[in-house]
């Protein structure tokens, strides 16, 4: 079997919806399990309509609602040319209704808990696909039947074990040559069947996951470019499409920014050595990337990514940092407080590291005062250069941190895995700086 995501832009509206499902009947005979996000971006209208009820503006978080059902109401129309089905109808009723109680609720309360977010976040994908399985006939499964999370509602934990037993149960049956089961991305549950979510952007991750579960030959991810480029097209237009990703490169792209793949895409996938391609859903013929464990590129370097804003705190310590123990109960910090560090740069008689622009500062810092001195400089970005000869190709540092010119660098840090240089800059400076380093990418192209 196989498995074909597609994302909010490739299901925005009708047109796209039977563009997708061209692609999809194209795929039967691979047995593919059709994994859809929210239509465009009924997710944010989502988060909107529950950030208006729970400032109790339940007037404003209805008009969403009725917004939402309105574009919903009318991709099925025009899907169906007007004539569709009654089950159909019945069951955006009732995915409506839903939505109205749960917004009330909060209204009501004024309160939106994590868990009360992913019960309201979970009707984008359920609407999508409720509509796309009418159109395109085959299987609807309830994700929240197999997607086991843990508890941890907003950016819940998935339970591959879990997962890959409740696939085998509720979607394994399912699938077969001449067919198409459609699911949710994004969403799933508790073992006691509460709605969890994956993190925005999380319906690649769930492709990856049932991908892995079900023992997929290739997870598809459909979306609106020609795979992964050597840039964020919206900041570098010139950005040229890469035919070949090892799951290393991959990895690192997504966790430092490239918004085409959710962060932990690849892991699933990776363990279990399935290959995943980024196709574009308009150009379906055009170029797309392959990403799989056995690629050796000869490019000095992949691809560039930034993420922020982060914030750089600098501990610093005259008396301690030389003395064994200092790193330790300096992370002890960040362990505790549950807040994830990613560059660390380490000096004689200093610290230096970043966070994400939202952890909880003052309590970090107070921690910290204790035994160090602490410097925050809020307002950064990381940029990152991935490529597996970035380390190996002489003079490449020096290219790249010199054309940069006139933009500071205020750190710098190697990854572990050779692959990836890291600089922070301030966060107005990135989009400039990435256009910079792109000169010095494309220029050592082979
Ligand atoms: P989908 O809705 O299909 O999940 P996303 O909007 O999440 O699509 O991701 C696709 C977008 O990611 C592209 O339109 C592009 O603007 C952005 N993007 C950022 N970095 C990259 C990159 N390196 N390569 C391709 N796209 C990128
Ligand atoms: N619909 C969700 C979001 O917008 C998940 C996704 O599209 O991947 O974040
Ligand atoms: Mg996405």
């Amino acid at each position: 079997m196989i498995v074909l995501k597609f994302g909010g832009s490739s299901v925005a509206d009708a047109v796209c919806m039977r563009q997708v499902a061209d692609l999809v009947r194209a795929a039967l005979p691979e047995s593919p399990l059709v994994v859809l996000s929210a239509m465009g971006k009924t997710t944010n209208g989502l988060f909107e309509a529950a950030k208006a009820a729970e400032a109790g503006d339940l007037a404003g978080a209805m008009a969403r609602q009725r917004a939402l059902m309105a574009a919903h109401r009318k991709a099925a129309e025009d899907l169906f040319e007007g004539a569709a089905p009654e089950s159909l109808d019945v069951a955006l009723t009732d995915l409506f209704g839903e939505l109205e109680l749960l917004l009330r609720g909060v209204a009501l309360l004024r309160e939106l808990s994590p868990r009360s977010m992913d019960a309201i976040a979970s009707l984008g994908e359920r609407l999508s696909t409720r509509i796309f399985a009418a159109f395109v006939g085959g299987g609807w499964v309830d994700a929240r039947t197999v997607l086991r999370t843990d508890a941890a509602f907003g950016e819940a934990a998935p339970q591959p074990a879990a997962i890959r037993a409740l696939a085998a149960q509720h979607i394994g049956p399912l699938l077969g040559p001449g067919r198409a089961v459609v699911t949710q991305g994004y969403i799933g549950a508790t073992e006691d069947g509460l709605t969890t979510t994956l993190g925005r952007g999380g319906s690649d991750y769930s492709a990856a996951l049932f991908g892995a579960a079900l023992g997929a030959a290739e997870v598809q991810i459909w979306t609106d470019v020609e795979g992964v480029l050597t840039c964020d097209p919206r900041i570098v237009p010139e950005a040229l499409p890469i035919p070949e990703l090892s799951f290393a490169e991959a990895a690192e792209l997504a966790a430092f920014g490239a918004k085409v793949l959710h962060p932990a895409t690849i892991q699933p996938a990776v363990e279990a050595r399935i290959p995943v391609t980024v196709r574009h859903t308009q150009k379906p013929q055009g170029r797309f990337t392959t990403i799989s464990a056995e690629v050796r590129t000869g490019r000095p370097i992949t691809a560039l990514a930034s993420r922020g804003p982060v914030t750089v705190l600098t501990v610093s310590s005259s008396r301690m940092l030389a003395q064994s123990g200092f790193l330790a109960r300096l992370f002890e910090v960040f362990g505790r407080r549950g807040v994830s560090v990613d560059l660390v740069a380490t000096a004689e008689v200093s610290v230096s590291l970043t966070v994400e622009a939202d952890v909880p500062l003052k309590a970090l810092q107070e921690d910290l005062s204790a035994f160090a001195k602490v410097e925050m400089h809020e307002g950064r970005a990381i940029i990152a250069a991935v490529g597996e000869r970035l380390k190996s190709t002489p003079g490449l540092g020096a290219r790249l941190l010199s054309s940069l010119g006139d933009i500071n660098v205020e750190m710098i840090s190697m990854g572990a895995n050779e692959i990836n240089l890291s600089l922070v800059v301030r966060q107005e400076q990135a989009a400039e700086a990435l256009r910079r380093l792109h000169r010095v990418l494309a220029g050592s192209m082979p």
